[in-house]
């Protein structure tokens, strides 16, 4: 029905298990493949005549399309949400009451509807509720990211229907949370499946943030010319204010934000999905479930919440396995703005505690001169090599960092801000103390007295950019704190340990590499031509090429009829591989990954056509 040759890692044991009637949690990275982990089960069981298949997934938004996907491949399924009309859902409802239907798509808040559970016990009783899946699982716990009160009430699925067997997916949780999701939604007995969560083709990339517009735009035009990404802001103002400058600069930019009008929101999610080489600017309201195959780049602007959401945001790059970049602008601001969110937010100490901990961790990886992958799988108990050639090497295992000890200016650092409070106690920001450390003679100095303390000018032999990367270690490290309005900084408990000695402090070496003009891009600028053609997924030579060109306009024409977007007609990968192989036949046109017997009927002779003209 996939077109596909054969499962990949762990998708044979899993659909063996739940077939068999087997309760499951599966961790396994986005683009893993975890759809057909629960839709090769639900067609077997429909097919021993066991019925229906529910799938919880939190967005009514994309509904539409995995739905599209599925009756594309041949598959029997439909979705229940409040953009239907009464007569839509009264017919989806006989079809499925029926037994007729193989998968339907629910909201967990529909789920748990009095009507709807009346429906479901009828189905059980005649048995005809095959399994539930439910997508994204992650959403039932208070410790991921994207909690959702809604997720909650989805117990109520293993107390009233213990003989139907469950399978909870995601793509994130560290240790903590999917303990949370197998007490919370009574996994207790189910097996877990735990793949690798390497993304081998994602490389990883932290730069220094001096100039995050200009430093984008570079990315953007160096890297990914005229193709699809996503970027993210903290806040709408900064996602409306960088989309229009994106857009001025030439580049397909829309926003997405939780304060956009539904309509708007709508149009640009359909645009980014359906058209190709659309940059979608957005907060963090934008992604979840998004499963656009090509997308070659999330880039962050600001930093994440924590490593489980950077995972996740960033593994919305490249779900095609082809190459990807996880790009992120990072620098003093970010760490002090974080910081200052857990500190001000009414949230239980206890939970503050938590959040520091991740916040913590994410900033580990942020300062880190040696290979991120490792670090990242780490973090989700998965111990790993140094990028090997297989994989899109991380920066920093691409180009080693220097490093330098900064030990003895860290000392200096905390010092100096000791002696301010010994004066008259009183409290600096970054600003003033690096003034004082390089011994800069300002109003600001004159005033305080400070060219008299022992330590002006001890760190004349930094620049401001180097004491700055100090004092974000040393905050980041939480040696340092900071206060206030003004974030004026103050020393921790800890920093003690730092003053005495008892800590080495080894840090990259800031990058202090000329700023590049416009026009002269590095070693990548050899891509002449490739405007807004993006480039296939596989080597063709010329008549391949004009191939694989006809076949996209043929797609798209599909598409727009079916109201779908072109990925899931066919993707790129498939359309190439026929632009390759050129098949005559159908039987050899059935033989390409991706084409099904559903889509061989349908489109086979239209394919050949195509190929043929
Ligand atoms: P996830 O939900 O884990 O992010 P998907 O289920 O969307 O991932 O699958 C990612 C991509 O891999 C999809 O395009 C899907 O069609 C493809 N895929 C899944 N399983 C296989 C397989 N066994 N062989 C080839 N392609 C597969
Ligand atoms: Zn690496």
């Amino acid at each position: 029905m996939f077109g596909y040759s054969a499962f990949r890692g762990a998708q044979a044991e899993i659909v063996d298990h739940v077939i068999q009637g087997g309760d499951a949690l599966v961790l396994m990275p986005t683009g893993g493949g975890k759809s057909l982990c629960f839709q090769v089960p639900a067609i077997a069981r429909h097919r021993r005549d066991q019925g229906v298949a529910v799938v919880v997934s939190p967005l009514i938004a994309l509904m539409h399309d995995q739905v599209g996907a599925l009756e594309e491949a041949g598959v029997h399924a439909a979705f229940l949400n409040s953009s239907l009309t009464l007569d839509e859902t009264q017919r989806i409802e006989r079809e499925m009451m029926g037994g007729r239907l193989v998968l339907l798509y629910v909201a967990p808040e529909r789920l748990t509807t009095p009507r709807m559970l009346a429906q479901l016990d009828s189905l059980e009783e005649r048995g005809l509720l095959s399994l539930f899946a439910i997508d994204e699982a992650h959403c039932v716990s208070q410790w991921g990211h994207d909690f959702r009160e809604d997720y909650l009430a989805l117990n109520v699925l293993h107390e009233r229907y213990p003989g139907v067997p469950r399978i909870a997916l995601t793509a994130t949780a560290d240790e903590l949370t999917r303990a949370d999701i197998v007490q919370r939604l009574q996994l207790e007995d189910a097996r877990i499946f735990i793949s690798s969560f390497d993304r081998p083709n994602i490389r990883y990339a932290v730069v220094e943030k001096t100039e995050p517009r200009q430093q984008l735009l570079r990315f953007i035009q160096d890297e990914h010319e005229g193709e699809a990404g996503i970027v993210y802001c903290q806040s709408r103002k900064k996602v409306d204010e960088t989309a229009a400058w994106l857009g001025g600069e030439g580049i397909t930019a829309l926003a997405y934000h939780a304060g956009l009008d539904a309509d708007v929101r709508r149009r640009h999610q359909d645009r980014f999905l359906r058209e190709e080489g659309v940059v979608m600017v957005a907060t963090i309201a934008f992604g979840m479930g998004i499963d656009k195959p090509d997308v070659r780049f999330v880039a962050h602007l600001d930093l994440p919440k924590n490593i489980e959401a950077y995972y996740q945001e960033t593994g919305r790059a490249g779900r095609d396995g082809a190459p990807a970049d996880a790009w992120m602008a990072y620098g003093l601001a970010d760490v002090v703005n974080q910081r200052r969110m857990i500190d001000e937010s009414p949230a239980a100490e206890e939970f503050k505690r938590g959040q520091r901990g991740k916040l913590d961790a994410l900033l580990t990886l942020a300062e880190a001169h040696d290979c991120r992958r490792v670090r990242l799988l780490a973090y989700f108990g998965e111990a790993s090599e140094r990028c090997a050639a297989y994989q899109n090497a991380c920066d920093n295992c691409l180009n080693p960092p220097a490093t330098w000890d900064a030990t003895e200016a860290a000392r200096k650092a905390l010092s100096c801000i000791y002696r301010f409070h010994q004066n008259r106690g009183q409290r600096f920001g970054a600003g003033h103390l690096i003034d004082v450390l390089r011994g800069k003679a300002t109003d600001k100095v004159a005033q305080n007295g400070h060219e008299s303390l022992t330590t002006f000018g001890i760190g004349a032999d930094l620049s401001e950019a180097q004491w700055r990367v100090v004092l974000r270690q040393l905050i980041a490290l939480g040696y340092l704190r900071t206060e206030g309005e003004y974030n004026t900084l103050e020393l921790t408990a800890s920093a003690r340990e730092v003053l005495r000695g008892e800590v080495q402090m080894l840090l990259r070496q800031p990058s202090d590499a000329p700023k590049r003009g416009k026009g002269e891009r590095g070693g990548k600028a050899a891509r002449p031509g490739r405007a807004k053609d993006k480039a296939p997924p596989l080597p063709l030579d010329d008549d391949g090429l004009a191939r694989f060109e006809a076949l996209k306009a043929w797609r798209a024409e599909v598409a727009r009829e079916h109201n779908l977007p072109a990925y899931i007609v066919f993707h790129d990968a498939t359309l190439a591989e026929m632009a390759q192989a050129a098949p005559a036949t159908l039987d050899a046109l059935g033989h390409i990954s991706g084409v099904g017997a559903k889509k061989l009927e349908a489109y086979g002779r239209e394919i050949l056509r195509v190929l043929g003209g």
